[in-house]
């Protein structure tokens, strides 16, 4: 299962966030896998976030919101829009990552994202 990224909507592997995105932080082996065990809340923490800012990678609410990644243009935003919508999946399904994934996705590519359509004709 995908997540897809809010800014470029690059598609994320659930289980690379949950596992190996973590080894590309500067954080010893060690500490990374120690990271892998700890609750979605203290994956999070202030520490972790940075270390993941610093490889490229920010989250909202939980690990599987990805705000930005390693692949987003530099100058890139991300989508207000698609933003609120998972803030708000990350709120109500926060405790049962599998749902957040299923509601994400459902509300995934297939809806023109990342570009909203405002071309027809307003
Ligand atoms: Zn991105």
């Amino acid at each position: 299962m995908d997540v897809h990224c809010t800014t470029c909507g690059e598609p994320w592997d659930v289980y690379h966030l949950r596992h190996d995105a973590i080894y590309e932080t500067d954080l010893s082996p060690a500490e990374a896998k120690a990271w892998t065990a700890l609750s979605p809340q203290l994956k999070l923490l202030d520490r972790y976030r940075e270390k993941f800012k610093a490889a490229g990678f920010e989250f909202g609410g939980s690990i599987l919101n990805v705000t930005r990644c390693p692949a987003c243009p530099k100058d890139a935003k991300p989508d207000p829009d698609k933003a609120a919508l998972k803030a708000g999946i990350v709120e109500l399904l926060g405790d049962d990552e599998d749902a957040m994934v299923d509601a994400m996705e459902a509300s995934g590519p297939e809806r023109k994202w990342p570009t909203p359509r405002r071309d027809c004709g307003v």
